[in-house]
This record gives structure tokens, C-alpha cells and sequence, in this order.
């Protein structure tokens, strides 16, 4: 317990710890270890954010995918699913009542669905742009080219949410299709990166095979990227992949990696999943206690909630945005937060001001 105590308070001094201090802080983690993490954390939440959360909302757009990742329940193998694209009047009446509910950042989060081609994409943004011009635009569509991203940046869109997954390329290849490689997808990272956009990356925990040592190369690599965000949840598994009969993800894991995050790069923008609250009822709310300070809700219309189903018993597939976003409400004022009506970015400069 020493040691991993001294890793903590060496992470949070220095910022950067080797592969096998990596592997020990993640392994050697107890009850003790990781309630004095939670306070280091949330003295930086604390530091950098007071008890704001931002919130994103969640327009899910289209469940049509090109990609076959083993763990995903849109992949296009699953004949089951139930397919959708929202039209573009249904994707701006998104936006106009979420506008309405106190939303700043709006995320058009899709399948890789070529329907939606780099025209219409465009003209999209440009839309949601020039109705919207003092909200921030994220896009996470998944693997595009290095122009492709740079035209929807110069057409408005903001931000980029697109996990890494795993940052090992051999554990990458055990949960995805040969076509695909951890390496390309790091590289579009790195695309996204140098073209401006308020990057995102993360990765799912206790994803089938994961072990401490695929974790620690997870953190070396958001180390090294630096990204303006970090999205993690639990691995979940859904009934009609390769994965059904795969063990998920845990909230004690998840809690931990977050903390983690915190205090390594303490300015981190850093939600508290739908994936945790879908594994425990209390999850999102332990998310914030452990370090993360942004919620996604959903504004993706009713009627189309239950088909963007990633992974089994996904929560508020039933509510209205308006329900989402006053339950969440309650769920941070129960805990002394509040969600705030703010576009929320990423200010690095806090850092520079206050980081001892
Ligand atoms: N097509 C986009 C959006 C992907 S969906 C892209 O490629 O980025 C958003 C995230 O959901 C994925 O990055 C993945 O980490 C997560 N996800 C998918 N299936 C999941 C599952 N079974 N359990 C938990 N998270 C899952």
C-alpha cells in the first residue's frame, strides 16, 4: 500500500509514470489506495472546475456501420438491429429543444454510415453553425481522412470524440476485424489534433482480454497525446455479438481509471458515462466523486433511443431529453454538484495559472 500511495502522490507531482509503475498502481490497488486516489482527485476537480458539470447533448444519428467491431451491438454483422437515420430536420429539431434545456455542446454521435456523405455532412454543420453560433459542435463519426476532417472543422464542427479503444495493438486486433488497426485509429488522433479540433479519445474497461499492462499502455498513450477529453465506461456485453457470453466491466475498475485520469492531467474533461450508469444505478454519480465532471445525456427523439443499443440494458432509452435532463439534475444536486449551462471547453490556461 505504501508504494502504490507514493505512485499516486508521484503521478500527481510529475504528471508521467514508467509502464511498470503503470501496471503496479493498477494492480496493487485497494479500498485504501483508491479513497486516497478519489481525494487527490477531486481536490483537482475541485481546483480546476468548483462543483460544475458541463453537459454535452447526445444526438445519436444514425445506426447504420460500415465497421464489424466484435463488442458493438450496431456493428453491421447484427441483422437484428433495428436500422435508423434521423433527417436532417429531425437532427436540427434535436439541437432547438436541447437549446431549450440548457444545452451548449451538442455531439452528433453515428455509426460510420457512408449514406451520410462528406457533402452532406457538411452542409449539416454548416446548418447546425449558423443557427447555433454560440454553442460548441462535437462530431465522433468514427475513421475519416485527414481532409475530410479538416473541411467539417472548417465548416464549423468544433470538437472530435473518437476512442482509442485499446492503445495495444494486439489486444486492439482481438476486439476488432483485421481491417481495422489500433494504429490508424491513433492516427486519426493525431489528424485531429494538429487540424485544432478539441480532441477526445478513451477506452472501454474490462474489455474481453484486457489486462493491467494494456491499461498502463492506455494511460502512456493519453500521456503522450494529450487530448482535451477522456471517455471511459465499462465494457457491457450485448446479447447479439461474438462478446454475449464475455464477463463486463467493472464500476470498482472504472472508478479507479478515472481517478487516475484526474490526477494526471487534472484540467482533463472527463464524463461520467452512460456505460457506468447502465452497470450500476448509482454510477454516473460515483463517476463525478471519483473525478470526472461532464455528463452526456441523450436528445436522440424517443422513438428512435432503443435502436442505438451499443450494449444490453442501456438507461434512458425511454425518457425525453427534457426528463434526462432534470433527472441529472437531481442526481448532481443530491451530491453537492451542479450541472451548468455552459459550453464547457477545455481550458488549458488554468492549468498554467494553478498547477504547482
Ligand atoms: N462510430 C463512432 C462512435 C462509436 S460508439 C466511433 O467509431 O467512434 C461510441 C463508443 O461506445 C465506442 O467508442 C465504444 O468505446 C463504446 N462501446 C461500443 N460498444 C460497447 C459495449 N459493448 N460496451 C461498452 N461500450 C461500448
Amino acid at each position: 500500500m505504501y508504494q502504490t500511495i507514493q505512485l499516486i502522490d508521484k503521478l500527481e507531482h510529475t504528471s508521467r509514470l514508467t509502464k511498470e509503475e503503470w501496471i503496479a498502481l493498477i494492480e496493487d490497488r485497494n479500498d485504501k489506495t483508491a479513497q486516497y486516489l478519489f481525494e487527490r482527485a477531486r481536490y483537482w476537480q475541485h481546483k480546476y472546475f468548483a462543483k460544475r458539470i458541463y453537459t454535452r447533448g447526445l444526438i445519436e444519428f444514425t445506426n447504420y456501420c460500415k465497421n464489424d467491431c466484435y463488442y458493438c451491438g450496431i456493428r453491421r454483422s447484427n441483422r437484428q438491429a433495428s436500422r435508423y437515420r434521423l433527417t436532417r430536420e429531425q437532427i436540427l429539431e434535436c439541437c432547438s429543444s436541447g437549446y431549450g434545456l440548457g444545452f451548449r455542446t451538442f455531439v452528433l454521435q453515428g455509426g460510420e454510415d457512408g449514406w451520410f456523405t462528406q457533402e452532406k455532412l457538411l452542409e449539416l454543420v454548416r446548418a447546425i453553425r449558423k443557427e447555433y453560433p454560440d454553442c460548441a459542435l462535437t462530431l465522433s463519426l468514427g475513421e475519416r481522412s485527414k481532409e475530410s476532417y479538416a473541411e467539417l472543422f472548417h465548416a464549423g464542427a468544433d470538437r472530435y470524440l473518437l476512442r482509442h479503444e485499446t492503445a495495444d495493438d494486439q489486444h486492439y486486433r482481438s476486439l476488432h476485424p483485421p481491417e481495422l488497426s489500433a494504429e490508424r485509429r491513433r492516427q486519426c488522433l493525431w489528424h485531429l489534433k494538429e487540424i485544432g479540433y478539441q480532441t477526445g479519445t478513451g477506452f472501454m474497461v474490462g474489455s474481453p482480454g484486457q489486462t493491467p499492462e494494456h491499461l498502463a499502455e492506455d494511460m502512456l498513450f493519453i500521456r503522450e497525446l494529450e487530448p482535451h477529453m477522456v471517455g471511459i465506461g465499462p465494457f457491457v456485453p450485448h446479447h447479439e455479438t461474438p462478446f454475449f457470453q464475455e464477463t463486463g466491466g467493472t464500476v470498482e475498475l472504472t472508478l479507479y481509471m478515472i481517478g487516475l485520469l484526474r490526477v494526471m492531467l487534472p484540467a482533463l474533461l472527463l464524463p461520467a458515462t452512460t456505460a457506468l450508469g447502465t452497470i450500476d444505478p448509482l454510477g454516473r454519480e460515483k463517476g463525478i466523486q471519483a473525478g470526472a465532471n461532464v455528463v452526456m445525456p441523450n436528445l436522440s427523439p424517443t422513438s428512435v433511443r432503443k435502436k442505438y443499443e451499443l450494449y444490453d440494458n442501456k438507461i434512458c432509452t425511454g425518457d425525453e431529453a427534457a426528463e434526462c435532463r432534470n433527472c441529472l439534475n437531481q442526481r448532481m444536486k443530491n451530491i453537492g454538484y451542479e450541472l451548468v449551462i455552459d459550453r464547457g471547453d477545455y481550458r488549458s490556461q488554468i492549468k498554467e495559472e494553478n498547477h504547482v
